[in-house]
């Protein structure tokens, strides 16, 4: 990379010319009111998000699922994405603290009758099965629902440990009870060998895991996606956008601007990056689902508008994206957390607080990247600051600075 240092005008530029685009590939609002009667009308066939099957599951789910965290007054949100046939919802307990869940719940009470037709999935943090009992009922009463159609636990690393007989036989009971039809388990690192292993054991029914332009190409993921494949486990793809913040990463001395003209590239194509990142994606029709978090109307209808776009990405498309992934690598961290954590002399987590780090500058979501940080134990943070890095990136395979990063992560959140 050999862009001049700190050129924030040109980043400012392609940012904004990025924006100006979008308007090219939306689906117009108007669309969804004026042009078809009331807000109430059914939107044409050729308007609504397709659907793909769920793995064993036999379920078709809409290949676009709407994620991230939205609050109790986002109902427009939820109410378009319905309408244009995203129906595959997801949340977790944790985001906004239940809030995601209860604006879910509140929509359920006005539309008791959409319920049905959604595809349900939330997720807890803990694999003890009287706290998942716990917290299974606190998402039903939440949602104002009395089943999930996918109960997933959230951010497993360590299968053999985390997915035990115990955690089986909660399922299982679970199922039987009516309150979840499918379980499995979401998992942002050491996804390949999670993925692996679950397909070994049997009883997952499906995987939400970190999947996008940068590890869907690495051999690894492939054969996990395979194996996944094999045993019938359903997949949604998540983080699809691989985000960082190249301000961010130039303030620690970073360099990314020859990369950034990747995304004036697509720009000229009638397409957004953010929009190819989701086609070449889909382009793999083991992929079920992309959970995307749609804070806003306008990432819905261009996310919604890159679904309908039939058109494949061409060769030179994908060429592109991966030489975009190659020059932006020390900004992307890839999640195989065995590599660098087992370099350094004390416990830190260094793929999670690099994930935070991508929400506060990536996604602009402080609020979650704070949360999460100051939920690690206080020796664990201390640690952020004690540890020697030097070993880790040199085995990085993304070549990170992650000493920098993660302690810029620390002065910036706490
Ligand atoms: S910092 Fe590097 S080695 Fe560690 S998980 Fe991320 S990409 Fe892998």
């Amino acid at each position: 990379m050999s862009g001049k240092r700190g050129n924030f005008s040109r980043r400012e530029f392609i940012k904004t010319a990025g924006g100006a685009s979008i308007g090219s590939v939306l689906i117009p609002l108007s669309s969804l009111t004026h042009a078809h009667g009331s807000s109430s009308t059914k939107l044409p066939e050729q308007m609504i998000v397709p659907k793909r099957t769920f793995g064993k599951t036999g379920v078709n789910v809409s290949i676009l699922s709407l994620g991230g965290v939205l609050g109790i007054y986002d109902q427009l949100i939820f109410r378009q994405a319905f309408k244009m046939g995203v129906t595959y919802w997801d949340t977790a307990d944790s985001y906004g603290r239940g809030n995601n869940e209860k604006a879910i719940g509140k929509y359920f009470t006005k539309f008791p009758n959409d319920r049905k037709k959604v595809f349900l999935v939330t997720k807890a943090s803990t694999s003890d099965p009287p706290r998942l009992t716990e917290k299974l009922n606190a998402s039903l009463q939440r949602m104002n629902t009395s089943y999930i159609d996918m109960y997933f636990i959230h951010s497993v690393n360590d299968v053999k440990n985390k997915l035990t007989n115990e955690v089986k036989a909660w399922a299982e009971k679970a199922k039987a009870k009516g309150k979840i039809r499918f379980f499995g388990f979401s998992a942002h690192k050491n996804m390949e060998n999670s993925m692996l292993a679950a397909a070994k054991l049997g009883w997952i029914d499906g995987i939400m895991m970190s999947y996008n332009y940068r590890l869907m190409v690495k051999n690894e993921m492939k054969r996990a996606v395979d194996a996944c494949v094999k045993a019938g486990i359903g997949l949604t793809a998540m983080k699809t956008q691989a985000a960082f913040s190249a301000n961010f990463y130039a303030s620690i001395g970073s360099e990314t601007d020859d990369a950034l003209k990747m995304t004036e590239n697509f720009l000229k194509k009638g397409y957004t990056a953010e929009q190819a990142n989701l086609k070449v994606v889909w382009e793999n029709p083991n992929i079920a689902s992309i959970c995307s978090a749609m804070r806003n109307i306008t990432i819905l209808q261009a996310n919604v508008a890159a679904a309908l776009n039939k058109k494949n990405l061409s060769e030179g498309d994908k060429k592109r994206l991966e030489q975009y992934a190659r020059e932006t690598a020390p900004c992307y961290c890839a999640g195989c957390a065995n590599i660098c954590e087992s370099a350094v002399d004390l416990d830190v987590p260094i793929s999670d607080i690099l994930r935070y780090s991508m929400y506060n500058h990536s996604y602009g979501d402080r609020d979650r990247a704070l949360m999460l940080l100051n939920a690690l134990p206080a020796d664990i943070k201390a640690n952020i600051l004690m540890a020697d890095y030097s070993k880790a990136e040199k085995y990085c395979p993304q070549k990170i600075q992650i000493g920098k990063v993660l302690k810029k992560t620390y002065e910036d959140l706490t």
